[in-house]
């Protein structure tokens, strides 16, 4: 096993300025922890389900009276503009709160069989691991940790190295709501230590991982030696279908932010712009204005919309898919310090191109022409990855045939919008495995348990 580094420099994105220093957890405290968390999970699914469940509504309240710091530490470690940062803070609160709501609700069944009664039982899985990438660092850690704990476990939270700081706070948040110690935990540390520890550890139950599909596979891989219950939350490269008969005005306006929210650092980016050849010309020729006009800069700035990339590793990666002279449209982006690159739209690519295939994780989309709907819903799925997708039409039964056509977990019509704490979330084909959010959060972070009781005298 490499040699863990004791601490870990936060860097503001958008200054490059060290923000903290954050000591790594090393296997031998992964250990410790997953000890800890045991015990006290054995506790928490003792305790009275309304007992649980107003304990977790309290950490929402004492989340939603720190949404402005949470929010501000957010700009700060990941550069996400304050709008968004505060949405993400909330975001955490709403979560808890849907997740306490089920606390009381997680019912099994009693199902009708000969001779008995036959019930069902939904038990916690122990301790859960939740591994969370940087590019929505609070979100993310609260979709697998909320339902998690209200299901009766336990929570492991390793944050994402770049982005410890929002998770670290979140943990003395519970504490000071009244969680008992040990059971939400965060362990900050690098991916292939403190995860990697995680993932091989046999008192961890369950990983929760959301990130890049490479490292997807390899958590899918190595828990499989334990069986360990994974959801993973992958890749995507999805699909914004713009057919002649939308509301094109519409569908241009609101093409940039799709692709250009959190700087292109999102699995649900819209990067694969379709558009319906008759519509084509006048299509880009509204979006070009729209995407120059998007405001990118301080994050800190209330009217700024795109902030910078998360890390220099980042900004380089982004710029190998798009050398200088390519971009069919250019927005701006400030020089000096900070990891920045400009909204990119770029045309005339051919169908093989990284640009297309490849999920780039910043500003950048590909326009791309169709000619009817059987076309567009091959280029739709002409990806390994299903993560979402958007289609513009006001034909309400293309809306539907495309949608069931599309091999995606999360569609959205005449609407960009597709992650709801209340409806389900996930990954078709390579972008992942299971399901997060919604009604049936909790149910994953359990077992069935089937008991027949005989009723022979
Ligand atoms: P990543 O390596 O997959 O990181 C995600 C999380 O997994 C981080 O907490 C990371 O820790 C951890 N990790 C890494 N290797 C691990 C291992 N062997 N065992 C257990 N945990 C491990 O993603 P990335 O390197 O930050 O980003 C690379 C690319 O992934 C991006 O450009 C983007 O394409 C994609 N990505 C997708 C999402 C998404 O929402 N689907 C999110 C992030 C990234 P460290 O922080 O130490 O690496
Ligand atoms: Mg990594």
């Amino acid at each position: 096993m490499p040699d863990q580094p004791h601490t870990h420099q936060i860097l503001n994105p958008a200054t490059e300025e060290v923000v903290a220093t954050v000591p790594a957890t090393g296997a031998a405290e992964v250990d410790t922890a997953v000890v800890r968390a045991a015990g006290a999970q054995r506790r928490w699914a003792a305790a009275a389900p309304a007992d649980r469940a107003r304990l977790l509504r309290r950490f929402a309240a004492v989340v939603d009276g720190h949404v402005e710091e949470l929010a501000r530490l957010e700009v700060k470690e990941a550069g996400h503009t304050l709008g968004n940062a505060r949405w993400e803070a909330g975001n955490v609160r709403d979560l808890l709160d849907y997740a306490a709501g089920g606390v009381e609700r997680l019912t099994g069944r009693q199902i009708p069989v000969a001779g008995g009664l036959d019930i069902t039982l939904l038990e916690p899985l122990g301790v859960v691991g939740v591994i969370a990438p940087w590019n929505f660092p609070m979100p993310i850690a609260a979709w697998g940790t909320a339902p998690a704990l209200a299901a009766g476990n336990a929570v492991l939270l390793k944050p994402a190295e770049t982005t410890p700081l929002t998770a670290l706070r979140l943990a003395e948040l519970a504490l000071e709501a009244g969680l008992p110690e040990h059971l939400f935990q965060v362990l900050p540390g690098a991916g292939d230590i403190t995860g990697q520890a995680l993932v091989e550890h046999p008192g961890v139950a369950k990983i929760v991982f959301t990130g890049s599909t490479r490292v997807g596979k390899e958590i899918m891989a190595r828990g499989a030696r334990l069986l360990k219950r994974v959801t993973l939350e992958l890749g995507g490269k999805s699909p914004n279908i713009v057919f002649a008969d939308a509301d094109i005005e519409r569908a241009a306006a609101e093409a940039p932010m799709a692709f250009l929210d959190n700087a292109g650092q999102d699995c649900c980016a819209r990067t694969r712009v379709l558009v319906q050849r008759t519509a084509y010309d006048r299509f880009l020729e509204l979006l070009t204005p729209a995407v120059r006009s998007v405001v990118v800069g301080d994050p800190s700035d209330e009217k700024t919309q795109m902030g910078p990339l998360i890390s220099r590793v980042q900004l380089e990666r982004v710029r190998g898919y798009v050398p200088d002279d390519r971009a069919a449209v250019r927005g701006s982006a400030p020089g000096g310090p900070g990891f920045w690159f400009p909204p990119t739209v770029l045309t005339g690519v051919a169908a093989d191109d990284p640009a297309v295939t490849e999920e780039i994780f910043g500003p950048v989309a590909v326009v791309l022409p169709f000619d009817d709907e059987e076309d567009a819903i091959r280029l739709a799925n002409d990806t390994a990855y299903g993560l979402s997708g958007s289609l513009w039409t006001r034909d309400i039964g293309r809306a539907l045939r495309v949608s069931r056509a599309v091999a995606a977990g999360n569609l959205s019509v005449n609407s960009h919008s597709s992650v709801r704490y209340s409806t389900p979330f996930g990954g078709y084909k390579q972008s992942g495995v299971g399901r997060e959010l919604g009604p049936d959060a909790l149910t994953a972070f359990t077992e069935t348990k089937n008991i027949f009781i005989s009723t022979e005298a």
